[in-house]
């Protein structure tokens, strides 16, 4: 069997992996050459997770996806997924807190529920308010996106770089079949999908030398939730000074946090 995929992002290389893994003829075609700056595969950090708040039917997934990233690792020799945990905070009946917990129970993860004061006590990184409640989800961490699709796309036999496919139909005559992970792009090859396209900013900011409570005991990547029916982000950070702003990366000015200073805290680190 002959398959295309159209678009090399995370899901592209990812399919293009797993299909030529089983042995599928598969070509991989990107109008750009991956990884790049200009879809939603950017950068150097996303979070993942296991304790989904979102559904505890993702569970099952992300138990399987774990074992994967930890294969192309060693296929690979690359480290992409650094374990850290991540915290879900917000009031007790917040949607992050009270779905993480009851993916937590429905799949016996292992998590930590701790008070406002616990919280403030083991992570001083984070700005604590009074009533917060806090997951901490033991199994989650960061990967590292660009590298993830570096390594899945050395592990297929054919990318054709550089090359913007027109439409599916053009690639049917020489494919027995074609799979669309265009991302942002899906529109211009299935134009009957109902889809609206958002764009979504990642910042990364510097930190304070100083910042001693930013280290891996102070500090856990987080979701946050301000209210029930908030949807929550999450906040990353990294000691690179650059900002990238829907895959245009700019350069900024650092901000800068010092140690004690919480109350004046930039409110971009914590997400309501
Ligand atoms: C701000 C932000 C934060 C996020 N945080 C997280 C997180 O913490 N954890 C997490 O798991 N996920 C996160 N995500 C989501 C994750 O990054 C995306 O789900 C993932 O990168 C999507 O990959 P993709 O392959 O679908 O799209 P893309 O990476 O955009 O790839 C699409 C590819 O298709 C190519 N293409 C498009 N049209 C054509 C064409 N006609 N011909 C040839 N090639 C074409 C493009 O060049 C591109 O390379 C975040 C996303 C954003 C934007």
């Amino acid at each position: 069997m002959r398959v295309a995929v159209i678009g090399g992002g995370a899901m592209g290389a990812a399919t293009s992996w797993r299909l030529a893994k089983r042995g599928v003829d598969v070509v991989c075609f990107d109008r750009h050459s991956p990884p790049h700056a200009f879809g939603s595969t950017h950068g150097e950090s996303r979070i993942i997770r296991t304790a989904y708040f979102e559904g505890s039917f993702y569970v099952p997934l992300l138990e399987e996806a774990f074992a994967m990233w930890r294969e192309l690792e060693s296929v690979s020799g690359s480290q992409l997924l650094r374990m850290t945990g991540a915290l879900y905070i917000g009031s007790a009946s917040s949607e992050a807190v009270v779905g993480a917990q009851q993916s937590a129970k429905e799949h016996g993860l292992d998590i930590d529920v701790l008070s406002a004061a616990e919280l403030r006590k083991r992570y001083r990184g984070h700005i604590t308010h009074d009533g917060d409640v806090a997951v901490l989800d033991r199994q989650a961490g960061i990967l590292n996106p660009e590298g993830a699709v570096t390594s899945m796309l050395q592990l297929v036999p054919e990318i054709r770089r550089n090359e913007h496919v027109a439409t599916v139909e053009s690639l049917l005559r020489e494919f027995d079949a074609v799979v669309v992970a265009a991302g942002p792009w899906t529109p211009e090859l299935i134009d009957w999908l109902p889809l609206r396209i958002e764009r979504q900013v990642h910042a990364w900011l510097s930190i304070a030398r100083d910042a001693d409570w930013f280290g891996r005991t102070g500090f856990q990547s987080s979701s946050a939730s301000r209210s029930s029916s908030a949807t929550p982000t999450a906040s990353r950070l990294s000691t690179d000074r650059r900002s990238k702003l829907g895959g245009i990366t700019t350069a900024t000015s650092p901000i800068r946090r010092t140690s004690g200073a919480a109350s004046t805290t930039p409110t971009s680190i914590r997400c309501a």
